[in-house]
């Protein structure tokens, strides 16, 4: 995980913590809703491909470092 400095005031995803401007802070990308990535599903007669949706967050260094 590569640390980044914020330019702006961000939020941690995991404590909830504010990261200051200037603080170093890494940004995961995490998977939204409960479908299984690469799943097919019939959408109006069409068989597609479900992928995840994903969202990138911001963490602070402390989570991030706890998490390895
Ligand atoms: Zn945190």
């Amino acid at each position: 995980m590569k640390l980044k400095k914020t330019r702006k005031q961000r939020k941690c995803y995991s404590c909830k913590s504010l990261i200051y401007k200037g603080d170093l802070y890494g940004q995961k990308s995490i998977a939204l809703g409960e479908k299984v990535d690469g799943e097919s599903e019939t959408f109006d007669g069409i068989n597609v491909v479900v992928n995840y949706m994903r969202i990138p967050v911001s963490m602070c260094q402390c989570c991030l470092e706890n998490k390895l």
